[in-house]
């Protein structure tokens, strides 16, 4: 089986124009249909690819915390909220609350999550390509495309249709 993490390596700067154009286009068609369409290549494309070989995500960009979030987190760690926050947390340019450093402290060597029960909920949804969300997202996914193996093929396989 061809290796969708190296393609998409060897790949990725060439497409980013392309990809854009190609978001744009589908802006025209979001709906059900679409997200039924990111829905069933969603599910192919992460048959063929394993996160565990990859990180990229946990490695280049730091997740969003909400509150509940930053709660349950330190508690699972047996911090007070305030030190978690102090140890972990910033705000960045948007004012929204994120990790503190790339890659994230809670990566491991092997690329597992340290919290991954309870991990970010922006952990569990990234990377918006699945459960009926994926024209919710179509500006992200053109970023994404750059960061993400998974959704770079998912829009490649839709330019196949
Ligand atoms: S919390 Fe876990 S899943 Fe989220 S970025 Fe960090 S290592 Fe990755
Ligand atoms: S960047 Fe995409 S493929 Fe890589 S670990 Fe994150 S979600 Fe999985």
């Amino acid at each position: 089986m061809k290796d969708l993490i190296q393609d998409w390596k060897n790949r990725k700067q060439t497409a980013k124009k392309r990809h854009t154009k190609f978001v744009k286009r589908l802006s025209s068609q979001k709906g059900k249909k679409l997200d039924k369409q990111g829905d069933d290549l969603d599910r192919e494309v992460f048959q063929e690819i394993n996160c565990l070989d990859c990180a990229n995500c946990c490695s280049s960009i730091p997740p969003m915390l909400n509150r509940a979030d930053v709660s349950r987190i330190a508690k699972h760690l047996g911090m007070k909220t305030a030190a978690f926050q102090e140890e972990y947390l910033r705000q960045d340019e948007d004012g929204d609350t994120v990790m503190k450093t790339t890659p994230c402290p809670f990566l491991l060597e092997d690329n597992a999550c340290l919290i991954y029960e309870y991990r970010p909920r922006a952990c569990r949804e990234y990377p918006h390509t699945g459960q009926e969300e994926f024209s919710q997202h179509l500006k992200l996914h053109a970023v994404n495309s750059r960061h993400c193996p998974a959704v770079f093929h998912i829009l490649e396989r839709m330019m196949e249709v």
